[in-house]
Formats: C-alpha cells, structure tokens, sequence
C-alpha cells in the first residue's frame, strides 16, 4: 500500500483505501491510503511552517539544484515512469514516453528560472516630487501553493504546478487525480531522493473533498488547478482572496483553408483528435474546412482515421487505447447516440467495446449539439464545411471556451488577421490545437480558465511583487 507523503514521510496506514486499476483490462495495480483528516491538517502545516522557517530562505542555487536533480533523476527512470503512466492513465506506451520527456523538460526549464526571478528599478521621477527618490520591487514566493492536477497527463501536467513553486520558493501540497496517484507518488518520492527537504511537496492522497479542503483553507495562499470546468467554477466561488490559476477544458477548433495541405492537414488532425482517445484539452474537436476542399479532405481524413490500430496501451504499435473508465466511454458514446438522433452522421468509428470507443468521425451536425458545443474529451471529431473568412471566425468564436485553436493556411495576411481574430489562448498557424510546448504562455480566455502556464509565466503567478521605496535626500 502507498499513500501520503507529509513532511517527507510515508502515511500508508488507513483504514480507508481506493484502488487503482488499469482502464484497459482491469487489473489490481496499486492500492492507496486516503488522507485522513488529521494527516490533511499535519500537511498543511508541515507546508505552512516549512515554508516560513526552510523555503522562504532557501537561495535560488539550492532550488535550482534540486530541480535539476530531479530531472536527472527522472531522465534516469524514464521507463518505469512511463510503465506507471500508461498502466494507470491507460495512455499507449509512447505517449506516455513523450509525456515523461516532457516533464524532465517542465523541471529543467524551472531549474533555469529559479536563477531569473528579477525585479525592477522605477523610474520614481517621472511623477512630480518624486526626483531624489528610489523605488525597487522584487519578487517574493506566496506561501503555500496548492497543486491539483487531473488524471489525463498526470506527471507533466502537475509538474506545471509544482516545479515553477519550488523554482519561485513557495512549498506545496500535491492533490493529484484519484485515478492517476501512483506517478504522483513516484514523483514525490523522486523530489525527495534529489534532496528537496521534507515539508516543501507535501502529497495528499484522497478524493475531490481534499481538494475542496484545501481551497478554503486559511493557510493555503494559491490553488493551482487543472481540470473540468464545473470544479474549477465551485473553486473559484469558495476561494475567496486566494490567488487561483485555472485551467479548464475547450472545444478546441481548426480551420483548414482551401490553400491548405489538405493530406498534411488530415494527417495531423488524427493525431490532433485522437491522441490519447481525446482526452486531451486542446484536442482538436470542431474541424471546419473550406467548402471547396472539403468533400477530398473529409475521404482522406476517414482514410486515415481507419488506419489507426486500436487495442492495449502496452503494445509499441497502439494508437488508440481505453478511455478512463467505462462510465466516460458510455458518456461519449451517448453524446454521438444523441447527435445522430438528431440527424448528424458517423462517418468514421462510432462503436464502443468496455472502455474503448473507436475513433470517430461525425458530419451534419448543428451548433446545439452537446459534441459541438460542450468539452467532448473523447475520440470524438466534426468535420464542418465554411465559406468565407468572417463565418468561420464566427462559427470558431461560438463557444463558451477559448483555449488554443490550429490554422491551415499558405496566407500570411490571412495567417496574422484570423489569429488576432480568434477568442483564445493561443493559436497555432499550420500546426493543430493539440500541440503544446512547455516554455510558451499556456491557458485560456473565457471559460477555458484564468491565468497562465508555461514555466516561467506559472513563476509570475507564483510569486508576488514587493515594492521596496528610498527617500534619498530632502
Ligand atoms: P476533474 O474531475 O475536474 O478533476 C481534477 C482534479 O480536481 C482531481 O484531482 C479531482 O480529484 C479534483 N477535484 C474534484 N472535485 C473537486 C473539488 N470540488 N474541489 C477541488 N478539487 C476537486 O478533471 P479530470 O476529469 O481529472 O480531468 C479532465 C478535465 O481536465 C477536462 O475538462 C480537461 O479539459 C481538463 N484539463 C485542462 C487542461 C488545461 O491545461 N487547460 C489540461 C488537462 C486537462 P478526484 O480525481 O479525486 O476527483
């Protein structure tokens, strides 16, 4: 049994346990303690008191080091950490590799930055009567960050939170996703053997209601969360002055126009929609394409989508594995059973066995569609023939979501003019919504979230500016 992990201690003794199983075929893999309420509040303040008489002190060498460490560590773990990602995510095999390449790359780049948190000088005379004085701000760590992470990229995605918290000097308590905490508890495990002193990664293992205990806790300052839109509305409402970073889900579009590589563009748009059974929050779900390619770009993206082979994350050759759970599965598959009862198609897929849904193709489908206008978070795509510029920007910007949105085109004018115009995060020009670097500003608009990723802009947000003022003469 694993579990906690408080002030550099194991906590795997409790009553209460979950267990965590493959999502492909349902096997035992690991069983985790949950928090009790006791080892909830020791952990909180282990973090509050670490951070006050360890971390707040520490010099940015030190954090640097261990970050850097830590990426040693991993890079030397590469395949047990993938093993771990793809047995319990059930992610295929070289995803999860790609994903664990990534987070040594989160903890390099956070190495560096802890050397880079600078401040400024103001020019205080530029007011009137502020001539013969000095003004300085520097940055300081918030406290106590909160880390809560979800199931589908379960080592990256938290390393977001908790390498640019310990780059910026804060401690934090981890709250990973139920069904992903054996990374989490690796991942701890790694910090600690890389020499991050007990009580600056406190791990708390538990359900949502941790999560929850956490967000309105007087000595918790920010709540770093990643995952559904409903949890990240209810944080937001009970988080009273906490700072809080959100990062929700989307309905990511992409636009292909009729200048585009067509055979290009459906090649990448089946990785963009079906990488990881969708269950990606950038993953390309509303694909609009220029009415006059779209009948040759629609055979080709079927053509393709019908090549990926389908069945045990553990093999090298597998495209496309389990979903989360069967409930998820069953949900996305009525969302394409209520879709087609109202007259759109299935082109592609549409059929689901436990918890694998096939990938799939939808066309004729109306804007009130719950896989057009909710998050599908499945393998699930529609393909939606445009006209002109204007409609497609006005089809894209129908959403309650903005987070990153692909451009297939050969027109810089038109390239630069549709980017300025989409209500998102980020856009990719001839590249799809689903990629994702480490280091650029990473979040969304709207109801995709609030404030931003990427290490050095997640430093920003975990750290506070002090401003510091000399009067240097009468
Ligand atoms: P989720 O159900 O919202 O869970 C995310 C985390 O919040 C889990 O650790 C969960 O714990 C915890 N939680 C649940 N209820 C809570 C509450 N009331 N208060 C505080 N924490 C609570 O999300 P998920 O299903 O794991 O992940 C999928 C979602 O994440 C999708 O919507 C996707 O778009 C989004 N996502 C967004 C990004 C981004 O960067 N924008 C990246 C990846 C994923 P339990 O697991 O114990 O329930």
């Amino acid at each position: 049994m694993i579990g906690s992990i408080i002030d550099g201690q194991d906590f795997n003794a409790s009553d209460n346990s979950l267990h965590v199983t493959n999502p492909y075929n349902g096997e035992a893999i690991a069983e985790i303690a949950l928090a009790s309420d006791e080892e909830f509040e020791k952990a909180v303040t282990s973090a509050y008191e670490t951070f006050h008489q360890t971390m707040k002190d520490m010099p940015a060498h030190e954090r640097s080091d261990i970050l850097r460490k830590t990426a040693d560590l991993m890079e030397e773990n590469t395949e047990e950490f993938a093993q771990t990602i793809m047995e319990e995510a059930g992610k295929p095999i070289h995803f999860s590799r790609g994903e664990v390449q990534r987070a040594i790359q989160v903890l390099r780049f956070a190495s560096e930055e802890a050397k880079h948190i600078t401040g400024e000088v103001i020019p205080m005379d530029a007011a009137i009567d502020g001539d013969g004085r000095l003004g300085l701000v520097k940055r300081f760590p918030l406290g106590v960050v909160a880390a809560i992470t979800p199931f589908n990229f379960p080592l990256n995605l938290s390393l977001h939170k908790i390498a640019p918290a310990i780059a910026a000097g804060n401690t934090v308590i981890f709250k990973p996703a139920e069904k992903t905490p054996v990374s989490a508890y690796k991942l701890a495990k790694l910090f600690h053997e890389a020499g991050l002193p007990g009580g600056v990664l406190n791990l708390l293992m538990g359900t949502g209601e941790i999560g929850e205990g956490l967000v309105t806790h007087d000595k918790v300052h920010k709540i770093s969360f990643t995952g559904s839109l409903p949890v990240g509305k209810s944080i937001k409402e009970s988080a009273g002055f906490k700072k809080v970073t959100l990062e929700l889900g989307s309905n990511s579009p992409n636009i292909i126009f009729n200048d585009a590589n067509i055979n290009e563009a459906a090649k990448m748009l089946v990785k963009g929609a079906f990488s990881f059974s969708g269950q990606v929050c950038i993953s390309a779900q509303r694909v609009y394409v220029q009415k006059d390619v779209y009948e040759p770009f629609l055979k080709e993206y079927i053509k393709q989508t019908e090549e990926l082979t389908i069945g045990d994350p553990a093999d090298e050759d597998t495209n496309i594995g389990p979903m989360i759970s069967e409930d998820e599965a069953k949900r996305a598959k009525q969302w394409i059973d209520d879709a087609t009862e109202n007259g759109a198609i299935i082109e592609a897929g549409g059929e689901r066995d436990g918890t694998i849904l096939q990938p799939t193709i939808m066309t004729n489908v109306e804007s009130n569609m719950k896989i057009i206008a909710d998050e599908v978070f499945a393998p699930i795509v529609s393909v939606i023939p445009f006209d002109t510029e204007e409609d497609v920007i006005a089809y894209s910007n129908d959403s309650i979501y903005g987070l990153q949105a692909g451009v297939f085109t050969k027109n810089l004018d038109r390239a630069l003019r549709v980017a300025d115009q989409l209500e998102m995060g980020g856009v990719w020009i001839n590249e799809i919504s689903t990629y994702r670097q480490d280091n650029h500003p990473y979040g969304g608009v709207k109801q995709s979230g609030i404030g931003r990723e990427g290490v050095k802009y997640a430093v920003e947000d975990m750290t506070e500016p002090k401003f510091i003022g000399f009067k240097l003469k009468e």
